[in-house]
């Protein structure tokens, strides 16, 4: 056997496997911290009817992993152009439409509308813009693959051409001073102006094609997989090619319904409920245990390797969205794992007669329906 230590591969974002192999703080107590946030009952950062709620490691400290922003746009509002140093970012529209444009390094433009269930992903540092269409507001969730990213921490375009002189502006766009006089004198994070033509305009330098897309249309897609108490969509690099660094998951849970006991070995896990109450447990090692119940708009965390459950603790149909930092989707159930051992095997670990586990699961149950009763 080797007892070679693994070397350490820096990895691109998203990665986060380097967490675990150093003690943190945080989740090295006798008790688990709180995995739960009221995202939606935050103030944020509020202009007329637009917002920005984020779920950062400030707001939930255990999220290290991963940060989340609820957004709306009214229409005629931009969440202006900018780009982020530090965090991909993801995003799922929950209500109304929204456009995006985003540029690539190769300077290859890409111009998509958006309508509920669809998704995006822009790379770490890739510049974009996000806008509400039409003349209803556009309500999405923002999933960054760092925890430490803050929304209100970007690189707007505004906040940028207004630090740097006059001179040296007009010097690069080769304009006159005069013309700049009028620019924002400050960051404008929400632009405001008239609704978007619809088709959209070509950019200035005409049409372009990214080699990969940034949009997916995920709940266009037929269920990834249907059990008898709820379905499951899932997208991840495998469909969505240039989504390297985030796998996104609609979850619906039937009353009662349970997704079982189970863990990811490659990426940290991060809730929003959209409608319905869950309770969600998280088992940490060393006895450590902890339940939160959840209900539409809080946000919860689970971290990489950790055990956890959700079960839908209310009576209509729950939906959660769920984000992982990875472009891989691995889990590994309970169920699989003792469906994995020999009788015997059970037997002894937990002390029962092998005859007991005959009727155990003979695969993953991923999720159980309500007991009849
Ligand atoms: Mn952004
Ligand atoms: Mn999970």
């Amino acid at each position: 056997m080797s007892s070679r230590p693994t070397p350490f591969i820096p990895t691109i974002g998203g990665d986060t496997s380097f967490h675990n192999n150093v003690p943190d703080p945080l989740l090295a107590g006798k008790e688990l911290p709180t995995f739960k946030f009221a995202l939606e009952k935050s103030a944020g950062k509020v202009s007329g009817n637009s917002y920005g709620k984020e779920a950062t490691v400030e707001e939930l400290p255990i999220s290290k992993g991963i940060a989340g922003v609820s957004m709306q746009l009214e229409p005629g509002v931009m969440r202006e152009m900018h780009w982020h140093a530090t965090a991909a970012e993801w995003a799922f529209v929950l209500k109304g439409r929204v456009r995006t444009t985003v540029i690539d390094p190769l300077g290859n433009s890409e111009i998509n509308d958006f309508e509920p269930g669809d998704i995006w992903y822009f790379p770490r540092g890739h510049g974009h813009m996000l806008q509400c269409l039409g003349n209803e507001p556009c309500h999405f969730i923002l999933i960054f693959d760092n925890g430490y990213f803050s929304e209100f921490g970007t690189f707007s375009v505004s906040d940028w051409m207004s630090r740097v002189p006059k001179e040296l502006l007009a010097k690069n766009l080769g304009v006159d001073v005069a013309q700049l006089a009028t620019y924002p004198t400050s960051e404008v994070y929400f632009g405001r102006g008239a609704v978007p033509p619809e088709p959209a305009a070509l950019p200035l330098h005409g049409a372009t094609t990214p080699p990969l897309t940034h949009k997916y249309r995920m709940l266009s897609d037929p269920p990834h997989r249907v059990f008898d108490g709820g379905q499951e969509w899932r997208v991840d690099s495998t469909k969505f090619p240039i989504s390297r660094t985030v796998t996104g998951v609609v979850l619906d849970l039937d009353p009662g319904a349970l997704r079982e006991l189970h863990w990811h070995p490659t990426a940290d896990e991060w809730h929003y409920v959209i409608d319905g109450n869950v309770s969600v447990t998280m088992f940490g090692s060393h006895g450590r245990y902890r339940a939160e119940t959840l209900e539409a708009g809080d946000v919860g965390y689970i971290p990489q390797g950790y055990g956890h459950s959700i079960e839908n603790i209310g009576d209509k149909t729950a939906r959660l969205l769920i984000a992982f930092n990875t472009g891989v989707y691995a889990s590994i159930g309970l169920t699989q794992w003792l469906a994995g051992q020999p009788k015997d095997v059970l037997a002894t670990n937990l002390s029962q007669p092998a005859v007991s586990f005959d009727d155990f699961p003979k695969g993953e149950v991923f999720i159980a329906p309500a007991k009849k009763s």
